[in-house]
């Protein structure tokens, strides 16, 4: 069903539905999408472990689409990238995330993604310290996650990191494992903490290789001073094999799945053992 040619672009719903569109079509939808108000951000907490409270949340876009429904980030910030939509889109979660981190208790953090294009972008730094100054939040309240690309993709991207972390915000290495980038690099940049992707965390009970790369990953990361999250635990049996590995923080739908603003809770739903 995927094949549908050229220039065109499926997006698959809840349920079977399928709508076709037309590439142009949807970014113009994208486009007018911030004018109208049809983006929501979701949060999803992350728990720090041994305490067992929740840490903070996660901002997780999603698309309110007038016809096709709620639209998944994977599906749309792809084009928001090609496009360039990402810059003005990532303001404003950052800018509408803030505001609603001034509403939480004040222990809790906000992680908010930060995509390779925002960072090359000229005036990131300025976005970040705005959004935090209109909002009224601490800078020691602001998680910004990261991927390895946009380690990799140059000096300006590189810079922009040290400045976000000279502002007193934690910059996080996100998705951890799945780039090519090497362990070396982890030290060269200010990287509070570290998230290993879900992949590695879902072979666990599995794959003695993935439990290894895990053990190996958070040895490193404590001899440099980081924090560990495990992303995607969905198994009490997965957190209990993480929490012996050392991480230090996890995140999934064991714990909570991403709610909108008026529907999360601040403690942790189940209690953990292990
Ligand atoms: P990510 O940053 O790696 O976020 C984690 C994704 O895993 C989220 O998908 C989350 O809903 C999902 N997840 C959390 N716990 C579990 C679990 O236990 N099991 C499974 N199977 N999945 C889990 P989501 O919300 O669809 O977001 C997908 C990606 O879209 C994110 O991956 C992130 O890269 C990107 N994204 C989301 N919001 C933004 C944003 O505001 N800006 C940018 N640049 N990217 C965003
Ligand atoms: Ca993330
Ligand atoms: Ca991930
Ligand atoms: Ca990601």
């Amino acid at each position: 069903a995927k094949a549908e040619g050229r220039g065109t672009l499926v997006v698959y719903e809840q349920g079977m539905d399928m709508v076709v569109q037309d590439q142009h079509a949807l970014e113009i939808d994208l486009r007018l999408a911030l004018q109208r108000g049809e983006f929501e951000i979701h949060y999803q907490p992350f728990i720090k472990l041994g305490s067992d409270t929740v840490d903070g949340f996660e901002a997780l876009v999603r698309w309110r689409h007038p016809n096709h429904g709620l639209i998944s980030p994977d599906r749309f910030i792809p084009l928001a990238e090609e496009t360039g939509i990402i810059v003005p889109l990532g303001a404003w979660v950052l800018e509408r995330a803030c505001a609603d981190a001034m509403s939480w208790p004040k222990t809790m953090k906000l992680a908010v993604n930060l995509s390779p294009i925002q960072l090359r972008q000229g005036n990131i730094v300025d976005t970040v310290a705005r959004a935090l100054k209109i909002s009224g939040l601490r800078a020691s309240r602001l998680e910004l996650e990261v991927t390895e690309t946009a380690v990799l993709a140059g000096a300006d991207s590189r810079r922009a990191l040290e400045l976000i972390a000279g502002l007193g915000i934690a910059v996080v290495l996100d998705d951890f494992g799945t780039g090519y980038a090497s362990l070396s690099h982890l030290a060269e940049m200010p990287f509070k903490k570290i998230k290993i992707d879900r992949g590695f965390v879902a072979n666990l009970p599995t794959h003695s290789t993935s439990r290894a790369i895990v053990a190996a990953i958070t040895n490193l990361a404590r001899e440099l001073g980081m924090e560990v999250t495990a992303e995607g635990v969905e198994t009490e049996e997965q957190l209990i094999i993480l929490k012996a590995a050392g991480c230090t923080n996890a995140q999934g739908y064991f714990f909570a799945r991403p709610h909108p603003h008026s529907q999360i809770e601040f403690n942790v739903m189940k209690p953990v053992d292990g």
